[in-house]
């Protein structure tokens, strides 16, 4: 059987390797427009390995971070990759929060989240001393990682047993041809496989669509902007500091968050991306706007949600305002303590009727299968959504 992989970040280099294990006779080409694996979403997040706190039980997202992060640390040990369980604390500022962390704290026993408790006020600062709150949530098995390290130790392992990785080729087309699909892509690229998978991040709605899918759920790019803590304060965060998010969207809120390479990360916060890859304000794209704006779902997005909008914008071009978010949580923080660092962009999926997709959603018609939306906890959980789709690609 012959098996194209489109796109490069932890979700297809995971699934490039899985369906070599389950199928070693299997020819796999790993299709990656970029020069380098990991280049976007893979590259650019917080690099927090979740423990399953806050999805709805029974998801996929539930089961598939569940199941992702033993996976995950497994490999790790095995491959050598940074992996730390720092643990994390949720902090609630007022009564209205600490009942919702009460609900959390529910939803994370029903995932079978190990040690999570919830903490007093003074509890929250004798594991953060520089945090402060009316109660928390503590999850001791929450960690980091090197998410970069675990897709290149992937395609390693994904080379390893065969598989074909072709840097720099952009998929642009599909032709269905009897049983084969012939996928067609830049340099001339074309060729003939009997199953392709699409895990092609902020691209995943455009590739599926060329490859024959329904255009609904569209992607809408989130920006998420990082300030790096001066590393003489550093010392303010032991290991993770979230806030009790906010219900009605599926971001976590800016936190503060330790890497495995010592760096302490503030953020990230959620603006709309002028463009699918626009990692700057300044990295605008008519086209990918006209579809944004085009789109009814993304109208009736804009209409209810448009302060949020407004809000969020005002703390990406002020740092003092963006800092504010965070100074809730750590009040020892100021604006004098952090640097401007890198920032990320979500692909998440919007839907027709302006309702974000909470949960991954992965489709499959005839010889195609599209990961249609995997946000957060989808770098945690790709071992697991790559055994998902293997299970789903190869089960006729
Ligand atoms: C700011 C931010 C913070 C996050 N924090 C966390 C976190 O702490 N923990 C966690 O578990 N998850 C987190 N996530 C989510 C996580 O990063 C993603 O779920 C995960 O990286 C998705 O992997 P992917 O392989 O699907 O996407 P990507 O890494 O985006 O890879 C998709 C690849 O497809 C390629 N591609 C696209 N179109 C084409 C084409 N036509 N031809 C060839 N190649 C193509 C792209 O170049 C890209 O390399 C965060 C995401 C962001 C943006």
């Amino acid at each position: 059987m012959r098996v194209a992989v489109i796109g490069g970040g932890i979700i297809g280099t995971a699934v490039a390797r899985q369906v070599l294990r389950s199928q070693p006779s299997a020819s796999v080409t790993l299709l990656e427009k970029e020069s380098t694996l990991a280049a976007h979403q893979t590259g650019h997040n917080s690099g927090v390995v979740h423990a399953g706190l806050y999805y709805t039980p029974g998801s996929l997202k539930a089961r598939l971070c569940r199941r992702g992060v033993g996976l995950l640390k497994a490999f790790c040990a095995a491959h050598g990759v940074a992996y730390t369980e720092c643990g994390k604390v949720l902090v609630a500022l007022d009564a209205a929060e600490a009942s919702r962390l009460g609900g959390i704290h529910e939803r994370a026993l029903a995932n079978g989240v190990p040690g999570v408790r919830m903490l007093s006020a003074g509890e929250v600062s004798e594991i953060e001393p520089h945090a402060q709150g009316v109660a928390g949530l503590h999850s001791p098995t929450t960690a980091i990682a090197d998410f970069v390290g675990v897709t290149l130790a992937l395609a390693a392992d994904a080379a390893a047993l065969g598989a074909t990785l072709r840097l720099g080729v952009e998929v642009t087309g599909f032709v269905e041809r009897g049983t084969t699909v012939i996928v067609q892509g830049s340099g001339g690229f074309a060729e003939a496989f009997d199953l392709v998978i699409v895990c092609a991040g902020l691209f995943a709605d455009r590739v599926s669509r060329l490859a024959g899918d329904e255009a609904d759920p569209m992607i809408v790019p989130f920006r998420g902007e990082y300030h790096l803590l001066r590393p003489e304060r550093r010392y303010l965060v032991r290991g993770l500091i979230y806030p009790v998010p906010d219900p009605r969207y599926p971001f976590l809120g800016v936190h503060l968050t330790l890497r495995t390479d010592g760096e302490v990360m503030v953020g990230p916060n959620a603006v709309l991306a002028l463009a699918r890859e626009g990692y700057r304000w300044r990295r605008m794209s008519p086209g990918d706007l006209r579809q944004a704006v085009a789109w009814p779902g993304f109208r009736r997005f804009a209409r209810q949600h448009w302060r949020t909008g407004v809000a969020e914008m005002a703390g990406s071009l002020s740092k003092r305002r963006f800092v504010a978010a965070a100074r809730r949580y750590v009040p020892a923080l100021t604006a004098a303590d952090v640097v401007r660092g890198p920032s990320g962009i979500r692909a998440q999926a919007l839907g027709r009727d302006g309702q974000l997709v909470d949960d991954f959603r992965i489709t499959r018609r005839g010889h195609v299968v599209c990961v249609r939306n995997a946000p957060s906890p989808g770098a945690t959980s790709s071992l697991a959504i790559a055994e998902h789709i293997v299970d789903l690609a190869l089960t006729s």
